[in-house]
């Protein structure tokens, strides 16, 4: 999830495609340790910063740091709600006011997220140290942002990743076990997302990144459960780096177009639902999983879409994540939910025509229906192949 911008542009006989990415951060400490170990980078990175924050669980953390770093009570600023308008001009008047040099987002997603467009717009360093592996939004050049309410409203593309990422084993091994499976879920969207959106693509680093979806995805599939198991373990050590890392340098790799597609855009409209604000990003990505291969099998006549969703309803109950609408809480969808999801999914701006075929909204809510409720054994058999 890295920004980028393509244009065609005519050069004598032919045409090429001229791109610009947001590949990685400009530097990664990764480890145990790691917070502790990038205190002098962070200390010449930024001598005045704002630390923005918001989870209570966390709280421990923060205040940790803001000790190291000697941040006064006004330079610790937390968010009130997801990453939204509101929080953000709020801060960036308290920036303003105090005239800081840099922004440290320490936290889950959607505070890394805004902390990186509040240095984006105040044209500050930004560093990102993420307390869990739920997202790579520590990593990538993209924030997200809602309403007050968790709506999910628009995305942004940042000109750069963050300055610095500070990617702590020790911070991320003590965040619950679902935030890693959400992670796990998010990663792995990244194959199924890309590989329809730019699975026929001629770009050479955009198939590239593609593979590199295929290999993290089967690595998950692998060592996913275990590493749920086994927190603190070499593979959970994989596999919170594959979530956290390696999803990001994928979508800085790819670009845009390798992004997201209808996986992401269910997402976005299941966030329009109250039911579904208190499910992580990755468990509702989870489910447009789901939903994208359903779309893909029917719409698109690719019986082998089916069985990827087939196998993933066996795999996500082993990591604890929903199978259907009904397990992220909608039990008695209804005509007008559906409809709120679908027009939000739909709209022109939306990633799901990022898909190579068109999916029309009556279309999407056949597929949303369809994955109400999780039923595995009766569309195994109707679909051998
Ligand atoms: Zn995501």
């Amino acid at each position: 999830m890295a920004s980028s911008s393509t244009t065609s542009t005519s050069l004598g006989a032919g045409a090429i495609n001229l791109a610009s990415h947001a590949i990685g951060p400009r530097q990664v400490i990764r480890g145990p340790g790691a917070l502790q170990a990038a205190l002098p980078q962070l200390r010449s990175l930024t001598q005045r910063p704002v630390l923005v924050g918001r989870s209570s669980a966390v709280a421990s953390h923060r205040q940790g740091l803001a000790q190291q770093l000697q941040l006064s009570a006004p330079q610790q600023v937390l968010l009130h709600h997801d990453c939204c308008d509101e929080d953000l001009l709020r801060l960036e008047g308290i920036i303003g006011q105090l005239q800081a040099d840099g922004v440290i987002a320490i936290g889950g997603g959607k505070v890394l997220d805004a902390g990186k467009l509040l240095a984006h717009r105040c044209g500050l360093p930004s560093i990102t140290i993420p307390t869990s592996a739920a997202t790579c939004a520590g990593w990538t050049a993209l924030a997200n942002v809602y309403t007050t309410t968790g709506a999910f409203r628009y995305d942004v593309a940042l000109d750069h990743c963050p300055d610095l990422l500070v990617f702590d084993h020790q911070l991320i091994a003590t965040a619950p076990a679902r935030t890693t499976a959400s992670g796990i879920a998010d990663a792995m969207a990244k194959w199924y997302e890309a590989s329809s959106s730019s699975g026929h693509s001629q770009d050479g680093l955009v198939r590239q990144a593609v593979e590199q979806a295929r290999l993290l995805r089967d690595q998950l599939l692998l060592e996913g459960e275990e590493a749920l198991n086994h927190p603190g373990g070499a593979g959970w050590t994989r596999v919170v780096e594959s979530c956290g890392l390696t999803a990001g340098l994928i979508g800085g790799l790819g670009g845009a177009r390798c992004r997201t597609a209808a996986a992401h855009a269910v997402h976005n409209g299941l966030t329009q639902l109250a039911p579904c604000h208190h499910w992580l990003h990755g468990e509702k990505v989870a489910v447009g999983i789901l939903v994208q291969l359903r779309l893909q099998e029917v719409v698109a006549g690719q019986a082998l879409a089916a069985v990827a969703r087939q196998q993933l309803l066996t795999i996500y109950p082993k990591l604890g994540l929903p199978t259907s609408l009904a397990d992220l809480g909608l039990r008695e969808l209804d005509h007008e939910q559906l409809k709120v999801v679908c027009s939000f999914a739909c709209q022109e701006s939306s990633d799901l025509h990022n898909l190579p075929f068109a999916v029309t909204p009556e279309q999407l809510e056949d597929a949303l229906g369809f994955c109400a409720q999780a039923s595995p054994a009766p569309q195994l058999l109707e679909h051998p192949g």
